[in-house]
């Protein structure tokens, strides 16, 4: 008879680091599972299938005998055919969550444990949130900071400060193609890589986007290899121009950290912690390493516990009765197709990569969404579909939440709507833009700064009774040419 001590693990592809099946699970063997109908399912970017088969595959060489990969249709079939049943931590999303207790049922699963590839376990999460409705992402980063005791001086912050946000607000500079940040980590592809490509190739799959060099790590041992040379090289630059775009620099000072940490063959500790090393040696100011430490230990924790706290129903939110549905040209990811400028290169990154940084998502595709008012359920989809780090947990709070403020501020308080004038200030895009971005009527309108008074327009009652948005209403109030603006963007077609 099978003890349980001797159960095999089954790892999901985002459960592929030591924190899983390392440590007191390191005698186990391995179950993996490449399950045909999970690629079909969704049309995925290719260069996203591609990581995910790789981070797989390369887990069963790196795991060797201790490890079994299956080929299946479904993960059903497959563990039907291991014959054994598995320990399974905790899946990371409600459905995946819904399908384990169910082959628990079957008596395929032997039992299911808690995730370990986030730094705050779900029970001491909803031991903080008690019964708030409101949350507040500073609170709850300044609790992580003292439980983990990161950057702290006794019960103080370093520096005396919890956040250095000011200082990391930075345009570009001028005169700069490109931050001049040395270049990321890049893995080297290799036998594996090939054979993925050329599997790929024959499965004919529905995909978006175009095939190209993996950018991303997928083994820790790539990723460790990322962490170090972002930490040694990148991260001094990383917190002043992290709210900056620059077109001839698609990376510009960020991590590229996502992938590998959610594919769990990074743990976020050992992040924020190769971090905080940087800055007690001196080799990172403190403002850059405090900014580097709020995106892992505060919000993509935060982000993380939410979606579990806010339920499965979250992602039919759309407080803003946002219903347009995505056009052909978003969802083809045909990024030729586009005039303004700032929006073609984020296509395009999307098309290239299936990756743009932080503000591109939020402030050029994501306030472009939100002005034109698509369906938030439909973007939502389309951002964990076509972005290469985009699974399921970390779309609904980014995307329903941050993004579209379809869950009418239970996570952001006031909606990222913003015109040209933020986008002109933020990027070196304006320049080489048809549209102007001062301009919100005639031919060479910029698309989102007429976009931003309809949007205004729109959801005028909303924002009049938000402290933080009512003088945009007043604003828009006083355009002479308000009637000719909207008339205008209400038959637009191309951007
Ligand atoms: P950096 O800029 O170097 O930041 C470091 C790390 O902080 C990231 O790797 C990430 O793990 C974490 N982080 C920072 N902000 C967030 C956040 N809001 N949510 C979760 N993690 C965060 N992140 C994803 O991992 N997958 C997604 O599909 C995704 N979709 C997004 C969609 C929208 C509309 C928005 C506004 C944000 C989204 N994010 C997503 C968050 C963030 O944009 C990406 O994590 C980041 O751009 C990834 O690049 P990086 O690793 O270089 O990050
Ligand atoms: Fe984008 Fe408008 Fe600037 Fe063109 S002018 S790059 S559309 S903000």
């Amino acid at each position: 008879m099978t003890t349980r001590d001797d159960t095999p693990l089954w790892l999901f592809a985002d459960q592929l680091g030591p924190a899983v099946y390392g440590g007191e699970h390191s005698h186990r063997e391995i179950l993996l599972v490449e399950a045909t109908s999970a690629l079909r399912r969704r049309p995925y970017h290719r260069q996203k299938l591609h990581l995910v088969l790789s981070a797989l595959r390369h887990a069963e060489r790196d795991l060797g005998d201790r490890a079994t990969l299956l080929k299946a249709d479904s993960y059903t079939d497959a563990l039907q055919r291991y014959g054994r049943p598995v320990l399974v931590h905790e899946p990371t999303s409600f459905a995946a969550e819904k399908f384990v207790h169910r082959l628990q049922e079957e008596k395929l699963v032997a039992d299911v444990l808690p995730t370990p590839t986030f730094a705050l376990p779900r029970s001491e999460f909803a031991e903080w949130a008690g019964a708030r409705t409101r949350f507040r992402m500073e609170d709850f980063y300044r609790d992580q900071r003292r439980r983990f005791d990161v950057l702290m001086d006794g019960p103080d912050p370093i520096g005396r400060r919890w956040n250095f946000d000011e200082e990391n607000r930075e345009p570009p500079p001028k005169k700069q193609d490109t931050l001049g940040a040395p270049k990321p980590y890049q893995p080297r592809e290799d036998d594996i890589d090939e054979q993925v490509r050329f599997d790929l190739d024959r499965m004919n799959l529905n995909t978006v986007g175009v095939d190209g060099p993996r950018l991303f790590a997928v083994t820790p041992a790539e990723a460790k290899r990322a962490l170090t040379r972002f930490i040694d090289y990148r991260l001094p630059t990383f917190g002043r121009y992290e709210d900056a775009i620059m077109g001839h620099d698609w990376a510009m000072s960020h991590s590229l950290l996502s992938v590998p940490l959610n594919l769990g063959v990074l743990h976020p500790l050992d992040a924020v912690y190769a971090a905080e090393d940087a800055y007690r040696d001196n080799k990172a100011p403190l403002a850059a390493v405090e900014g580097f430490i709020r995106q892992i230990l505060g919000w993509r924790e935060y982000m993380w516990h939410l979606y579990w706290r806010f339920g499965p129903t979250y992602t039919h939110n759309n407080e803003l009765s946002a219903h347009s549905p995505l056009p052909d040209w978003w969802t083809t990811l045909d990024a030729d197709h586009i005039t303004a400028e700032c929006l073609r290169q984020a296509l395009g990154g999307v098309r290239d990569r299936g990756w743009t940084h932080h503000i591109q998502r939020l402030m050029v595709l994501g306030n472009h969404a939100l002005q034109r008012g698509y369906s938030p359920s439909q973007l939502t989809e389309w951002f964990a579909t076509a972005y290469v780090d985009g699974f399921r947990w970390v779309m609904p709070t980014n995307v329903i939440g941050m993004s579209q403020h379809a869950d009418g501020g239970k996570l952001a308080t006031k909606p990222y709507a913003s015109g040209g004038a933020y986008i002109n200030k933020m990027s070196d895009h304006c320049g080489d833009c048809a549209y102007d971005p001062k301009k919100r009527l005639g031919d060479d309108a910029c698309p989102f700064t007429a976009g931003y008074w309809a949007f205004v327009n729109r959801n005028q009652d909303l924002l009049a009774r938000n402290n933080r948005t009512r003088r945009s209403v007043s604003s828009m109030e006083r355009l002479k040419d308000l009637d000719a603006v909207l008339e205008q963007e209400t038959t637009r077609t191309h951007f």
